[in-house]
């Protein structure tokens, strides 16, 4: 995977977000303050203007400005800890023109491990590490039995639906929702839910 899978990847992202920004919405609106589609919004729309103004020459390029200006324009909960994880995506994976679906695994469990430290949550606490986490432990399974990229992303995919779809009769023990306690259990929490996003857009990436 080149730079140019990356960026398809982050362009894709951006759109799903763009066309998903009222369902984001809906479900921040429900156990959160209804900011989650505006803010991820925001937040793609600049990093597809770094990408423009300043073209990346590695994937690890690209990830590192994607979550930089991640970090800067989203005001929410969500920009330090989406940033957190494309930076360390990007760190892990240098200045390597290539990425094997090796290294893209070893990635994503670097991005786990920055929201984790960032957020201080872990997997049952109704946050975007419900689908994040399991989706880097089914890539990480399928290259590990040697599946085809796409067949891989597919598994990372299902992945994080799964575990956005688990969200749902959980209480949030962390962010905003776990303002309202057991009011938080029956909704499917918004970061999950734009996690399930950029998986599906990964993805697609790989045609
Ligand atoms: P805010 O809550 O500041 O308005 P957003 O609405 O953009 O920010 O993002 C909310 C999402 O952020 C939640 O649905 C949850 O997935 C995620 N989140 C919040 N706090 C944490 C945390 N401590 N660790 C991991 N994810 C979190
Ligand atoms: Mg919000
Ligand atoms: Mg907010």
């Amino acid at each position: 995977m080149d730079t140019r899978f990356f960026t398809t990847w982050i362009e894709g992202i951006a759109k799903a977000v763009a066309e998903n920004r009222e369902h984001l919405t809906a479900l921040d609106a429900a156990i959160g303050d209804a900011d989650h589609g505006a803010n991820l919004d925001r937040g793609f729309t600049a990093v597809r203007e770094a990408l423009a103004a300043a073209p990346p020459d590695s994937p690890g390029k690209a990830l590192t400005l994607t979550g930089t200006t991640l970090i800067r324009k989203v005001g929410g909960a969500s920009g330090p800890l989406y940033g957190t994880a494309f930076r360390q995506m990007g760190s892990v994976l240098g200045s390597a023109p290539d990425v094997t679906p090796s290294d893209l695994a070893t990635a994503l469990e670097a991005a786990v491990a920055g929201v984790r430290k960032l957020g201080g949550a872990t997997e049952g606490d109704k946050t975007l590490l419900d689908a994040l986490a399991p989706a880097a432990g089914a890539l990480r399974r399928a290259v590990q039995n040697g599946t085809k990229t796409e067949d891989a992303l597919d598994a990372a995919l299902t992945a994080a639906r799964e575990g956005a779809r688990a969200t749902i009769p959980l209480q949030a023990r962390k962010g905003r929702a776990s303002y309202l306690g057991e009011r938080s259990i029956g909704h499917e929490d918004p970061g999950a839910a734009s996690t399930v996003l950029i998986l599906a857009a990964l993805r697609d990436a790989a045609g």
